[in-house]
């Protein structure tokens, strides 16, 4: 009963969009229930099984179609469990951990964290900095890590600026042993749930199941299409008003992740200044330029997801030109200003529906 409950819970969540982005249609009425306190397993008929948890600061929600078992996803969440312990940078005994205090440390090539090292860095040259996973030490002083927010005094930003940059770490080639420069720090929130949900793809596929629609904190991971052939359908949060959708967009096989500036924010209260999460690594300072959202919609979950933080810093006109530039990436966007304006890059012409009246809809070319 008590892990119904929690399911029923992460569906509300996931529906009603405290994330980023949910996904509308198909959870059915909850019937048999079981596992471990940490995961619940939910069979919505014979052949639909979903599986709910808790990782990496987030719920998660999988449901996979036609299955006759809930192992695939069941390993799919030990793993996703598996991989925050080894990225997370306040597990003491991660590689990344020991990085940040200042060790020096062996990496495995295969490992999930020079994955992300190379990820983190392909993306940081690719944005020019705006996505800089060094700005850790930044996000901690504002206090977006434990909640004990402050607005920190300029000078100390600027102190602390000293140790950003991610052009300063030598990877070198097999980057099999490495120790960060004096006083920097990592940290793969901005990209940790995008890696999570391609191993998933990538676990779910190789178990043969080809239609599933996974939920990774507001990360949507689409696996094939529905089993009647038709598109998902995922909701992109109203940045205004987040209890409702903005729009609905129709995927298959892509990831859909949304950076907001909504998300984790706090509001001074000497000034009434609101700052989110989201930091600018040349200033140290919150974003603030008139994006509320950014949803990046890709087949490379990690590129989606680094891209949705980075691109959120870049502001509008630079991630337009972004996307007309590296047409090579082949993503697609959706971005929310504060002007009322709901921008969709081309390919997402003709799958988009806006579901708010209060917003206008312009297409990018
Ligand atoms: P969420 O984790 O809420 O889904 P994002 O993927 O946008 O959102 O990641 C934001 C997190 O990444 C922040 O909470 C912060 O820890 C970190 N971060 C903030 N600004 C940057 C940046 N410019 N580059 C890299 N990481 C950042
Ligand atoms: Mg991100």
């Amino acid at each position: 009963m008590l892990n119904r409950k929690f399911v029923l819970m992460l569906i509300m969540t996931v529906v009603l969009g405290a994330t980023g982005c949910g996904w509308i249609g198909g959870f059915g009425t909850a019937g048999e229930t079981g596992a471990s306190t940490t995961t619940a397993i939910t069979w919505s008929d014979a052949t639909t099984c979903t599986v709910s948890f808790y990782a990496m600061d987030t719920y998660m929600s999988m449901t996979a179609y036609e299955v006759a078992s809930s192992e695939a996803l069941e390993g799919v969440a030990a793993m996703i469990m598996d991989l925050e312990a080894e990225l997370s940078a306040t597990n003491e005994s991660s590689a990344v951990a020991r990085l940040n205090a200042g060790e020096v440390v062996q990496l495995e090539a295969d490992s999930a964290t020079v994955a992300l090292l190379n990820r983190a860095r392909e993306v940081y040259t690719l944005t020019e900095g705006s996505l800089d996973i060094s700005i850790y030490p930044v996000v901690k002083l504002w206090g977006f890590t434990t909640g004990e927010y402050q607005v920190p005094a300029e000078a100390e930003l600027i102190a602390l600026l000293e140790t950003v940059g991610f052009d300063k770490i030598d990877l070198g080639a097999s980057a099999s042993s490495l120790q960060l420069p004096s006083d920097m720090q990592l940290d793969f929130g901005a990209l940790a749930k995008g890696y999570a949900g391609d191993v998933a793809r990538e676990s779910l596929a190789e178990a043969g199941i080809d239609s599933a629609i996974l939920s990774l904190g507001g990360n949507i991971v689409t696996i094939g299409s529905k089993v009647d052939g038709s598109s998902w359908r995922v909701a992109i949060t109203d940045p205004a008003s987040t209890d409702d959708y903005a729009a609905v967009v129709e995927v298959a096989d892509v990831s859909v992740v949304t950076s907001g500036v909504y998300e984790r924010n706090f509001t001074d209260e000497a000034t009434g200044v609101t700052y989110c999460h989201i930091i600018d690594p040349s200033t140290g300072y919150p974003v603030d330029n008139g994006l509320l959202s950014v949803t990046v919609i890709c087949a490379d979950g990690t590129l989606a997801d680094g891209l949705s933080t980075a691109l959120m810093v870049m502001g509008q006109e630079a991630a337009l030109d972004f996307w007309r530039t590296h047409q090579d990436l082949d993503f697609q966007l959706m971005l929310i200003n504060d002007s009322g304006q709901v921008l969709i890059t081309q390919g997402l012409e003709g799958s988009m529906t806006l579901m708010s009246q209060d917003y206008e809809l312009v297409v990018i070319e």
